[in-house]
């Protein structure tokens, strides 16, 4: 069997960002730290975070006085920001700064007094803390049928923005559907869709050209990996969602060649090899790495990690 594997895939700079951040005020502070919400959508990496002494929340109100805090990749809302500020926790926020440049975008459209519609899935932490960017209601929407039914108070007055973790098509689609109803809508200058979403999709989208299998490695409520499914499958390819090389099914393979593999960006590589490794145990297999963009996009850590303010515990002696 041919195992082709995706290039890019896996980790992106957003998730080793809030990993990194989340290793070191473990270093520079010791256990407990906090986290709100999972750091990135990966019970793997939760885990492993929660066996060295990460305890995560879904609320500010759950954390402790004084206890060092980290806000997830996915952002958080103005209200959840103030509620630390409020208790005056030492906060690191390992938000991803594309998420963030969404947030400048929603205050930007806000004080331009126009309606916000956002792009995205209702429900998921990014556009909770998305839409929390603006005292004013927001519009959320997810498919075409949602743009083209939507109903708003002012439609000479509106602005949208996305999810970065959308699918590429999708969302053309419903930014066209939004323009054809409301003209005067103001979007993004560039598009809010990460460079980690669009290039993972670009290559399922090559991937399926060279294999009869693809089997993306992602937790179920990972919005990128959800879409490269969807990706795949809209390209005729059986395409399975996988959190690791437990969840592979014997009769998924019966029959093909070639399989391919990708991982969403909060996916670890160690669970990719984990996989390659179990379909060793179906056959033999020779492994193809498939050619693609490299990416070089880092982030730069929060100061609050680098350099911390006076509200933070003493650092631990081997850090300094
Ligand atoms: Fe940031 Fe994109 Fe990664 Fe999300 S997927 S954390 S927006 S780089």
């Amino acid at each position: 069997m041919q195992v082709h594997l995706a290039q890019p895939r896996g980790f992106c700079a957003g998730v080793q960002r809030a990993i990194d951040i989340v290793e070191m005020a473990l270093e520079k502070f010791g256990p407990p730290v906090f986290v709100r919400h999972e750091i990135v959508h990966n019970k793997h990496i939760v885990e492993n975070l929660k066996a060295k002494g990460v305890i995560f929340v879904d609320r500010v109100e759950d954390i402790p006085e004084g206890a060092v805090t980290i806000f997830s990749a996915h952002g958080v809302s103005d209200e959840v920001e103030r509620e630390a500020k409020n208790r005056d926790l030492p906060v690191v926020d390992a938000t991803c700064p594309l998420v963030s440049k969404v947030h400048v975008q929603v205050k930007k459209f806000e004080k331009a007094g126009r309606e916000i519609v956002l792009i995205g899935h209702q429900g998921h932490p990014e556009v909770e803390g998305t839409a929390g960017r603006t005292s004013q209601p927001v519009y959320i929407v997810d498919t075409v049928e949602a743009a083209n039914n939507l109903c708003v108070c002012n439609p000479d007055n509106l602005a949208y923005v996305t999810q970065t973790t959308l699918s590429v098509d999708d969302t053309r689609e419903i930014i066209a559907a939004l323009k054809k109803r409301f003209p005067s809508i103001k979007g993004p200058s560039t598009t809010d869709i990460c460079y980690a979403t669009q290039n993972r999709q670009e290559a399922v989208l090559k991937l399926s050209k060279d294999v009869d299998l693809i089997l993306v490695v992602g937790a179920e409520n990972s919005s990128n990996s959800n879409r490269l499914v969807e990706i795949g499958l809209k390209t005729g390819v059986p395409t399975f969602l996988i959190e690791g090389p437990a969840q592979i099914q014997s009769h998924w393979l019966s029959g093909k060649d070639k399989v391919g593999i990708t991982a969403g960006a909060s996916a670890p590589e160690e669970l990719v090899e984990a996989v390659v490794d179990k379909l060793r145990e179906f056959s033999g297999v020779k492994v193809v790495n498939q050619p693609g963009i490299s990416e070089t996009v880092q982030f730069k850590l929060p100061h609050a990690i680098m350099n911390p303010p006076a509200n933070f515990p003493t650092q631990l002696a081997s850090s300094n």
